[in-house]
Parts: C-alpha cells; structure tokens; sequence
C-alpha cells in the first residue's frame, strides 16, 4: 500500500462522496486505501448509502461526533438545534446493520505513521483543533508521529513540532520528512471553509507526501435531497456557499 486516500465529515452527502472517489481514481497513481476520519454521517439525506459505499472500498475508519450522535453515544443537547434535528432524522432513517458499523467505529486507530481521530488526539471526538498553538499542545497525545484530523471540516497542515501552519489549499502538497504534521483533508461533504468543492488528501507514503485535493460535485443534487427529506433547509443553503 502506498497511496491512501484521506477523508473526513462526509455527512451523509453522496454526491460529494462519489465525486471524491471518482477524481482520486483518476489522479496519477490513483489510491490503494481509504481512511475515514470520521462524521460519515449526519447533516445530510443519505447515511445508508454513504455507509455502504464506504464499507465497498473497506475503508478504515474513526468515529465523529455525528455518528456518536445519531447512535445515541453522545447527548443531543451538546450539538445546535439543525445538528441535533439531522442526528435524530439519521438515527431514525439507519438500519441495524448501519447503525452496527456506526457503534463498532473506534474513536481513534493507527494507520501507517498517523493517529487517525475525528476531533484531537487529546479528545477523539469533540475537541476542535482551528490553530497551530492547539495543534502545538497536542504533539504530547499523540502517540504516532502524524496525526489525521477532521471536524473543523476546513483543510489544514499544522507542524506539531516546529508550531508552524502550512498552507492546504487545492494542490499543495507537503512533505512529511522534516517534522512531525497534524493534517485535516477538510470535509467531503460540509465544507466550511468558503469553497463548497469536496475536499480530501492523499498521502503517498512512498514520497512521504501530502497532496490537499478540490473536487466539484452536485451541491444542487445533495441539497434538493436535504429539503425533499426534510432535514433543515439550511443545511441545504449552507453547502451551496461552503459553510
Ligand atoms: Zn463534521
């Protein structure tokens, strides 16, 4: 294995998640595996079959505070009022066998040279890490010398050791060599970051590199689909913007 495919905060958005999958298979040297920094679903209307499709390509996955969420591991009230109405319309559109994936989901794991958590290596599921100072104070909990990241559902590249922010827009790629890295992909399918393409990475393992990907997908699609099922209708405006 040396290409992996790095995702996180899918939430539920299809259309976002096909689009991922489809532009990385076609990038040069394609992926070998996927990990799944966590939030696969919540906020949007297709949980089953982002599940499905993310056990298809066998991705190795954490858990997000949505999927806690919407299995009943995390109170509603932590979350604002739109985020506690898609966990409870999730909770209520999973089959057994979906919301058996979502429990058996481990709050952290170890892939290749990372840590891979939703929130932070100090709390897996609900801490944010939005600064290089917090990414800083983090190197210590963490016990791999990378560490993966979601949540925040904005790209990031902080240097754990040398507190230095890099940048992670659409085509930068970064080499993991010279210190040690807390990386966020950003969201597939919430971006939050202005841009309302799909976000992922890549890391070569081979080179040590990290490549920050955009990818256009159907927000009309996915967001017609938040209304038609009725989840909260700014949950469909905010993907039309990015956040
Ligand atoms: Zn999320």
């Amino acid at each position: 294995m040396s290409r992996h495919l790095v995702l996180a905060d899918v939430h539920s958005n299809l259309e976002a998640l096909d689009a991922v999958l489809r532009d990385a298979r076609t990038c040069p040297g394609g992926f070998d595996d996927v990990w799944c920094a966590g939030d696969v679903v919540g906020y949007g209307p297709f949980p089953e079959e982002c599940i499905a499709r993310l056990r298809e390509v066998e991705a190795l996955c954490v858990a997000g505070n949505h999927d806690v969420g919407a299995t009943g591991q995390l109170e509603l009230s932590w979350f604002n009022d739109e985020a506690a109405a898609a966990c409870r319309w999730t909770s209520d559109h999973l089959t057994c066998e979906a919301q058996q994936f979502l429990l058996r989901l481990p709050q952290s794991l170890h892939v290749g040279s990372f840590l891979m958590v939703h929130g932070s290596p100090r709390d897996p599921v609900r801490e944010y890490v939005t600064s290089v100072q917090t990414a800083n104070a983090l190197a210590a909990f963490c016990n791999a010398r990378h560490c993966i990241v979601g949540h925040t559902h904005c790209p990031a590249a902080y240097c754990m050791d040398l507190s230095v922010s890099h940048p992670a827009v659409e085509g930068a790629v970064l080499c993991l060599e010279r210190g040690r890295f807390l990386l966020n992909p950003g969201a597939v399918g919430q971006p939050r970051d202005g841009d309302p393409r799909a976000a992922y990475g890549v890391f070569d393992d081979d080179a040590h590199m990290f490549e920050f990907h955009r990818v256009e997908y159907d927000v009309t699609a996915t967001s017609s689909a938040i209304l038609a099922r009725g989840l909260p209708k700014a949950l469909a405006m905010r993907l039309h913007c990015g956040y």
